[in-house]
């Protein structure tokens, strides 16, 4: 990288810090990130070049025209906050009780900050465009993405890229996984309607308890005899709601739970095999039921051309060593997947683990904790990401 470039990056190095901890500070739950995509917008609107839109008013797209014509990349970050109490003792904590940044949001928007405005500082060397794309609602479906995908945000993107801090790796990591990456998730709550009745005579009732009970055990039967196990799902009853004393059997009965995939197939599949086991089980008691599907993200994939991409920028531009390519997937979920599954993208992790610094919580912990050193890096990594659109080099 240019000495120049990276003079630019450490420049904007103390913006980062300054935008992350006022995100940081003034969180917004999914869905609600209006007054964040504001500050957001109001910082972008001070640097040259950058054409500002707003899909929705809890979203943010910046667009940086280059002076030739080319391809369009496009850069996410998401921005919402997790209904937790902050325990981080941080300075600069949470102003909201009940709302904390904990899983990088507020990181991941001010990087994306720091990139657009080292890039828009470049705009006179660059063909084609960028596309920032400020996103709220990641952490809870039907998220975000899906929507600013509705709205034909990605319809002009020839590629994608996103970058989420990962406190389980050191700082000056950057990993990614080619392939599929993280689970699909799903929701589903099943209900079922018995007859309820005296605990003592339950020859005259339908026990919704024993038939949900036998259907905890029935549906751990999908993933153990019904699906390859070398595509096994997870399936988690979570929950277990029935009744409320000693010796009333109740009319009904509600579990609820989650499905996490690697494969949209499985994904399909396991929705079927659980109606119908549902339907078998409770059934065969003499019982009604209900499923109610609450579909959330697909599967995250990583795609061949942009992996290429990631690959050879982060080893042109970073010290040998910081690439590290992981060879299995996670079982969470992104809704980076909406994306992707309409262009081509590569999602990627930054280390941000530096036990000295108290950056060793996981995300989603209330004593979350980023090293910031990791800023530098993420916008390194975002303007690498993009460099092919400056032809003279970054
Ligand atoms: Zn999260
Ligand atoms: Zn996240």
């Amino acid at each position: 990288m240019k000495n120049e470039t990276e003079a630019l990056i450490r420049e904007v190095n103390s913006d980062v810090i300054r935008w992350r901890r006022h995100i940081h500070a003034h969180p917004d739950l999914s869905f609600h990130e209006k007054p964040t995509a504001d500050y957001i917008a109001g910082e972008l609107a001070q640097f040259p070049g950058l054409n500002i839109s707003r899909p929705m008013e809890n979203s943010v797209v910046a667009v940086l025209e280059g002076k030739y014509p080319g391809p369009t990349l496009a850069l996410r970050a998401d921005m919402d906050a997790l209904p937790l109490d902050e325990m981080s003792d941080e300075p600069f904590s949470s102003t909201k009780p009940g709302v904390m940044h904990a899983c990088g949001h507020d990181a991941h928007s001010a990087m994306l900050m720091g990139a657009a405005k080292v890039l828009s500082l470049l705009r006179e060397r660059l063909h084609g465009k960028v596309k920032f794309i400020f996103q709220p609602a990641e952490e809870v479906p039907p998220g975000g993405a899906r929507e600013l995908v509705e709205r034909g945000v990605v319809d002009d993107v020839d590629a994608i890229f996103g970058l989420h801090i990962a406190p389980h790796y050191p700082t000056g990591k950057i990993v990614f996984k080619p392939g599929v990456y993280v689970a699909s998730s799903d929701n589903f709550d099943i209900k079922i309607y018995g007859k309820g009745g005296h605990g003592s005579t339950p020859q005259h009732c339908i026990d919704p308890v024993t038939i949900g009970a036998e259907l905890v055990t029935s549906l751990q039967h999908i993933v153990a005899r019904k699906i390859d196990p070398l595509k096994a799902p997870v399936l988690t009853i979570a929950t277990f709601q029935a009744g409320d004393s000693y010796n009333v059997i109740p009319d009904s009965a509600r579990l609820a739970g989650t499905v996490r995939t690697h494969d949209a197939q499985v994904r399909e599949q396991v929705q079927t095999l659980i109606r119908q086991t549902v339907d078998g089980v409770v059934s065969a008691h003499g019982a009604r039921s209900e499923v109610i599907w609450q579909p959330g993200y697909a599967v995250g994939y990583n795609h061949d051309s942009t992996n290429a991409t990631a690959q050879a920028v982060i080893q042109q531009h970073f010290a040998d060593g910081t690439l590290e390519i992981a060879t299995d997937p996670l079982f969470g979920s992104e809704d980076f997947s909406s994306y992707q599954q309409k262009v081509a993208g590569t999602f990627l992790f930054v280390g941000c683990g530096n036990k000295a610094k108290g950056a060793e919580w996981n995300l989603h912990n209330p004593r979350f904790r980023i090293d910031e050193d990791a800023f530098a890096i993420g916008v390194k990594a975002h303007i690498a990401l993009v460099s092919s659109l400056i032809a003279d080099g970054i």
